[in-house]
């Protein structure tokens, strides 16, 4: 099959024709129809991502066709299907009790197994795989993948969002776009947050209630005047120092922080203003992707039309384009995000 492979950290990635996947007893292989390019690919391309090594091949945004299937399989030849970044095992304690997302046998495709910048993937684990609705375009169903599931399951399970609440969203790419789109969808009043005057018009359009620069302003102050009080919820959606403790420090008293992107750097290691945590009695959440048993409330929410995710793909590309994206993403990107949808070249 072909493939786009890490050959050096940083470098474009090489196009190769590479042996075809074997069939997992437990799964199946699909043919790939889009696969996603997203920050988490960026830190395993630039080799901070411990699992990541040269020879790997990234991908774990994807939907295709199933054209091979082991005998424990639960999906047949010809099914069209979407993938959770996260493959669950179904049978531990964890997986029992419907928190699937932190199962410890998990498998995430690209990051330790081969992934989906490639015609095929090898998928175990195929009872987290769901239909791809008729109605929905692979590319859009590649962008659920990672950055909208993981963001539903933020607002839904983790912060528990309300009708009428304030979100804060720090952070404008695909996880801060979605948050954006579904806390709408939700009910709340949502205040963006970046550095990118562009990203902060855009979010405009697609229905944020105010958009703070945090180039030039005090994110903090901004969002308690907006607010009246400070927001009842703030999703972070970077990953770093700075973002945090403006989440934290934008809240009100009681309010609740969820980390949703993942810690830079080696360690992960933050500075956090942990006199606003206690002193404001804030809740501090962590999360990371969702249990594949809530696809169904997703998909009927866009089937239904109550919330459009078409704005967060930006551009199809080939798979040799992956590498520009990839590239692109060492400064500021551009709003939305890129899915690989033309695997032929
Ligand atoms: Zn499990
Ligand atoms: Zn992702």
């Amino acid at each position: 099959m072909r493939a786009a492979v890490i050959r050096d950290f940083n470098q474009d990635l090489v196009m190769e024709t590479v042996t075809d996947p074997a069939c997992p007893d437990t799964g199946v292989v699909l043919e790939v129809a889009a696969c996603g390019v997203c920050r988490s690919d960026f830190h395993g391309w630039t080799g901070e991502h411990p699992k990541v090594n040269p020879g790997d091949i990234l991908g774990h945004e994807y939907c295709g066709t199933v054209v091979a299937a082991g005998p424990l399989a639960t999906h047949r030849i010809g099914d069209r299907l979407i993938a959770p970044f996260i493959l669950s095992c179904g049978s531990c304690p964890a997986c029992h009790t419907g928190v699937s997302n932190t199962c410890a046998h998990q498998i995430v495709p690209g990051f330790g197994t081969q992934g989906a910048y490639a015609e095929l993937v090898a998928v175990p684990f195929d009872h987290n795989l769901v239909p791809l609705p008729d109605s929905m375009t692979p590319a859009l169903a590649a962008g659920l993948g990672c950055r909208v599931t993981t963001a539903w399951h933020a607002l839904t399970d983790r912060a528990n969002l309300r009708a009428g609440e304030w979100v804060a969203v720090h952070g404008t790419g695909g996880i801060g776009l979605a948050t954006l789109l579904l806390a709408k969808t939700l009910g709340a009043q949502v205040v963006v947050v970046d550095v990118v005057q562009d990203k902060l018009d855009h979010a405009k359009g697609l229905g944020a209630d105010a958009a703070v620069n945090a180039l030039d302003t005090d994110v903090a102050a901004a969002i308690h005047d907006i607010t009246r009080g400070g927001a009842h919820v703030s999703i972070e959606a970077l990953g770093i120092e700075a973002t945090t403790n403006a989440s934290i420090d934008c809240l009100r008293t009681l309010g609740r922080h969820v980390q949703v992107g993942m810690p830079a750097g080696p360690s992960g290691m933050m500075q956090v203003n942990m006199r606003g945590i206690y002193s404001k009695q804030l809740s501090f959440f962590g999360t990371r992707g969702m249990p594949a048993w809530k696809y169904s409330t997703l998909l009927d929410l866009i089937e239904r039309g109550q919330v459009d995710i078409r704005p967060m793909v930006a551009r199809e590309v080939s798979l040799s384009g992956a590498s520009a994206e990839l590239a692109a993403m060492h400064g500021p990107t551009a709003p939305g995000t890129a899915v690989i949808t033309d695997f032929t070249r």
